[in-house]
């Protein structure tokens, strides 16, 4: 198999090395690793192609791996086979500012496409923290703290070429802001978890940087009076940028990990921008509307360094939770609901996880009603694994009784795949025949994303 890879993309491009091979078995969260059985460098779209035609003859499975920061076991390839690297595929391949568009190839990571769009005025919003790639982020439809104002990855793809499991490569979506030509196999790719096809480019939206940004913070007596907080600032169209919850033991985390002295209660983190006597409008408003809810005071983080310090805070916390509990490894829930509820949602969360004595932290994109229980869990106590497995369901069952959704932005992975069944078991045989239409011999990420029925299954002898 390795020699027959070789012949066909050359050394530089397939490697064995056990490190190599360590670095894809994993994912950041608690999954039990599984490795690869070699990782190959495509570095272009034809390599791709050729690569997978070889699999799909031979049966091998192949894992797509963007920078390998999802968070459901979604790169961990149960079944070894290839972990096909993306991350030599990384140029920018065109910006054009005046469509407010650019081209990139999926290893390109989001702080690049950045950078390279800054030069134009020009910036990529969607922002799931970690510097994830975009064909990955693509491929997961992630979201983060800006969603409440730009929206997911799905809303901010114009267009795909992909590659089939069978090296065949289709364009969907076009250059324009809307299109009605026939079914949205776009919108089918994005989210997809590599297990439809590999994403080898896509064509991104990009929106103007601010004239004028201004973050703040502010602390509330109770969980429940700073979601409530979030859904009237939604509400009432004020146009934030983010909305972001903490609750108090998560600024703990934050204050001991950062050195910050933020307040240690419910918090929201807000963004406002736009012109600068809009912004001004919508932090009066916004601060007004915390006030009816209990919070003191808006703290202002006017300039850029401020704000930046702020933002690394929020995006920081996983790491100052991993700081705060050495050996332990990170689970997290991921349930979405309609933002009348959030409040509602995240007591009962917070209640439940008390009740369990489980150590955890509640943050949200509470703009979006998307909030996350963060758990350190030790991957030797059976009993503390059990526990947060039966948290986890819980609040599940809470969301979905309520309108939710499972996962709001991480997706299904290996994770999830129970719940999706317990949320859209009606859906799972037509998923089932879409898996089938586009990968016919499951080569592509098999055992992620929809539930697999025995004849679908595939292993690699
Ligand atoms: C600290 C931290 C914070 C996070 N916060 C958020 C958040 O707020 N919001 C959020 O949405 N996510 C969040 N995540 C999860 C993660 O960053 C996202 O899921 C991200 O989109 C994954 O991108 P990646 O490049 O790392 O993809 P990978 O992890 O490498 O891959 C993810 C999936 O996409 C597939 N894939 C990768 N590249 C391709 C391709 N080119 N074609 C087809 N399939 C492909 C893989 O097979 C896999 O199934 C967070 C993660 C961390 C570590």
């Amino acid at each position: 198999v390795i020699d027959e890879l070789v012949a066909l993309l050359g050394e530089r491009a397939v490697s064995t090395s056990e490190s190599v091979l360590d670095q894809h078995a994993n994912d950041p969260s608690h999954h039990p690793p599984h490795a690869p059985d070699v990782v190959v460098y495509p570095e272009s779209t034809a390599e791709v192609a050729r690569v997978l035609s070889w699999a799909n003859e031979r049966g091998v499975p192949v894992v797509p791996f963007g920078a390998g920061t999802s968070l459901e076991g979604h790169v961990i390839p149960t079944h070894g086979g290839i972990s096909l690297d993306l991350s030599r595929m990384d140029r920018v391949l065109d910006v054009r500012a005046a469509d407010l568009q650019a081209v990139v190839q999926p290893g390109v990571l989001r702080s690049a496409l950045n950078a390279a769009a800054g030069g134009h005025g020009l910036w990529f919003p969607v922002d799931p923290g970690a510097d994830a790639s975009l064909g990955g982020m693509a491929a997961t439809n992630a979201g983060g703290t800006t969603t409440v104002r730009y929206g997911g990855m799905r809303t901010n793809t114009l267009a795909l070429e992909v590659v089939l499991a069978d090296g065949t490569v289709l364009r969907t979506g076009s250059r324009t802001v809307k299109t009605s030509a026939g079914f949205d196999l776009r919108g089918l790719f994005v989210g997809s978890e590599g297990t439809l096809g590999v994403i080898t480019e896509l064509t991104l939206r990009l929106w103007g940087i601010p004239e004028h940004a201004v973050a703040a913070r502010a602390a509330f007596p109770s969980l429940e009076a700073a979601c409530r907080t979030a859904a009237a600032i939604v509400g009432a169209g004020i146009a934030a940028t983010r909305i972001e919850l903490l609750d108090a033991f998560t600024v703990r985390a934050v204050n001991a990990y950062k050195g910050t002295t933020y307040d240690e209660a419910p918090t929201l983190f807000l963004e406002f921008g736009g012109s600068e006597v809009g912004v001004a409008g919508d932090v009066e408003a916004a601060a007004e509307l915390a006030r009816w809810e209990g919070c003191e005071e808006f703290q202002y983080e006017r300039e850029t360094e401020a704000r930046a310090r702020l933002w690394e805070a929020r995006h920081h916390v996983l790491f100052a939770l991993v700081h705060g509990s050495p050996g332990k490894l990170h689970k997290s829930t991921d349930v979405c609901v309609p933002i009348s509820e959030l409040a509602a949602a995240v007591a009962h969360a917070r209640d439940s996880a008390d009740a369990a004595g489980l150590a955890s932290s509640i943050i949200a994109h509470a703009g979006d009603g998307n909030y996350h229980v963060l758990f350190m869990l030790d991957p030797d106590d059976r009993e503390e694994l059990e526990a947060a497995d039966r948290l986890n369901a819980e609040i599940v069952e809470w969301a979905l009784a309520r309108g939710g959704t499972c996962t709001g932005e991480h997706g299904i992975g290996l994770g999830k795949l129970g719940y999706l069944e317990r949320e859209h078991g009606d859906l799972v045989p037509y998923l089932r025949e879409v898996k089938r239409v586009f990968d016919p011999n499951g080569i592509l990420n098999p055992g992620k994303t929809v539930p697999l029925d025995t004849a679908n299954t595939v292993r690699l002898s």
